[in-house]
């Protein structure tokens, strides 16, 4: 799972992103707002922390852009104690969820999970597209119609199930290596048309009618010919 905390307080969003490492998520840390909506905007969140006064963009103006611009990232707001107006706002602005300052760090965990699971649990641990099935414990890709299957490696596991949790957008190739190999890694986007390749011979030897479609600059798709 990987999380996007905005907090302008040094101390505390160092201590935050360790927490989250701690649990085993992947956090990408920025203490400006502007910042953090450039990040967010790319989509490759599963879940976005962020606190309402921040220099730049604030929570709210963030979560408005995030919502206009029709990127549904779960977000969670954090407020400063009994501010009940910036509860409200922030509600209102799209958030999907707020927690108060000063929390414990067992709540906020509490809520990061309640907030990503309903990505995780709408596929409760297999996702389908057209004739695949993907399962996410045994990293097994199946194709229903013919019975055949194929265990995936980690990189390509995440990538099909990238594509297939985004089946009404095209991904661009910097969304894919952010998404899979991490913010940081620019050198890393060659890698992706590289995994794609191997992906996709993984999909022809299950017989899929399921293929990795490239839209000519712009990104990729999950394209299933079932005719
Ligand atoms: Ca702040």
């Amino acid at each position: 799972m990987k999380l996007l905390l905005v907090e302008d307080e040094v101390r505390m969003a160092d201590a935050l992103s360790e927490l989250f490492r701690q649990e085993g998520y992947d956090v990408d840390c920025f203490y400006r707002g502007d910042e953090g909506w450039n990040a967010l905007k790319t989509g490759v969140y599963d879940g976005a922390i962020l606190d309402v006064m921040l220099p730049g963009l604030s929570g709210f103006e963030i979560t408005e852009k995030c919502r206009k611009a029709g990127n549904l990232t779960p977000i969670l707001m954090l407020t400063a104690k009994g501010e009940l107006e910036d509860k409200i706002t922030g509600l209102d602005a799209g958030a999907d969820d707020y927690l108060t300052k000063p929390f414990q760090p067992g709540e906020l965990l509490a809520r990061v999970r309640a907030l990503c699971r309903r990505t995780a649990s709408s596929w409760d641990g297999m996702i389908s597209f057209g004739d695949l099935q993907l399962h996410k414990d045994t990293l097994m890709l199946h194709c229903i119609t013919n019975s055949e299957s194929v265990r995936l490696s980690d990189k390509e596991y995440r990538i099909l199930e990238y594509l297939a949790s985004n089946q009404c957008r095209i991904l661009t190739k910097e969304q894919l290596a952010v998404k899979i190999w991490g913010y940081e890694n620019e050198a890393e986007y060659n890698k992706v048309e590289v995994y794609l390749s191997f992906t996709r011979k993984k999909l022809a030897f299950v017989n899929s009618a399921v293929e990795i479609k490239a839209v000519r600059g712009v990104g990729y798709e999950l394209r299933w010919s079932h005719e």
